[in-house]
């Protein structure tokens, strides 16, 4: 079962348990179906849910044709993945309590469910709050609800995370209605 292979990587990190069990966020489950996107800003591939990577498309090739840029950064990441880079972090000295502020913990990842996505542009460095006064921001703002994209984390935010400008979730019809 997914949340008890999300408890092993909790109790491997040293995630105390009622993390999973109290926690007022959602789990964010790994899908089924990914596809390969083009590749992302560093070259590396990704991937996104077949859904998602259309939505992303279309929304990239609209912003292209009004004159903005914008490129995916990251996408998919599984559980697994999200473990290894707080151990990473914790191997580095930092603590539990300080990592799990910008970073979500394994089974919390929007980037697990393969429709959430980093995005960047040219004039901006990655995953910085700068991000917001590009744009390519602006464009988002304006035109990304009408492909399915929201931002997950504005300013003041319920879950608690810091702000991401740049980190987009496609939220389709049918997994609002799940919720
Ligand atoms: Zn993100």
């Amino acid at each position: 079962m997914y949340k008890e292979r999300i408890q092993k990587l909790h109790v491997s990190l040293g995630i105390p348990k009622e993390y999973l069990e109290h926690s007022k966020q959602l789990l964010c489950v790994e899908p089924t179906q990914l596809v390969s996107t083009e590749p992302d800003f560093y070259g590396r591939r990704q991937r996104l849910t077949p859904e998602a990577f259309d939505a992303w498309s279309n929304m990239k090739q609209s912003a292209i044709n009004d004159g903005v840029t914008v490129f995916l950064i990251s996408a998919f990441r599984d559980a697994q993945y999200q473990h290894d880079l707080i151990a990473r972090k914790i191997g580095e000295g930092r603590s539990l309590e300080q990592i799990l502020r910008v970073n979500a913990a394994p089974g919390f990842s929007e980037h697990h469910t393969g429709r959430a996505v980093d995005l960047g542009t040219h004039d901006c460095d990655a995953l910085e709050e700068a991000f917001e006064q590009t744009d390519a921001f602006v464009w988002l703002k304006r035109n990304a609800k009408s492909f399915g994209f929201v931002m997950s984390y504005p300013r003041g935010n319920a879950a608690g995370f810091a702000y991401e400008p740049w980190h987009w979730c496609f939220e389709s019809p049918a997994t609002e209605k799940e919720i």
